[in-house]
């Protein structure tokens, strides 16, 4: 398990199995979740795809903690979360990082 502090709050990060993550978000293709200041990974994915599924959970995270997931309709929050998840693309792209040093 990993601890992320997020404005003010702690966030733990989770590995667990598939079958432990559809229990807790009912719906057979979760890959992450986000619960209770806990975000579940599933095991079935490592690498980018875990990263990106992190990123996009911890957007969720951002939104309960700063409130802004309580004015948003269920699809608006996915909608968002999904976009933001392409900061991990901007963070990769070589050329910014090279500009940027
Ligand atoms: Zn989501």
């Amino acid at each position: 398990m990993l601890e992320i502090p997020i404005l003010g709050r702690k966030i733990a990060v989770r590995y667990v199995s598939d079958k432990e993550l559809q229990t807790l978000g009912n719906d057979t293709d979760l890959l992450g979740f986000f619960y209770r200041n806990t975000i579940y990974i599933s095991t079935s994915i490592t690498g980018d795809q875990a990263k990106q599924v992190l990123l996009h959970e911890l957007n969720h995270a951002i939104l309960e903690i700063t409130g802004l997931s309580s004015v948003l309709e269920d699809k608006q929050e996915e909608a968002v979360c999904t976009a933001l998840e392409s900061y991990l693309e901007i963070i990769r792209n070589k050329k910014l990082t090279e500009f940027l040093r």
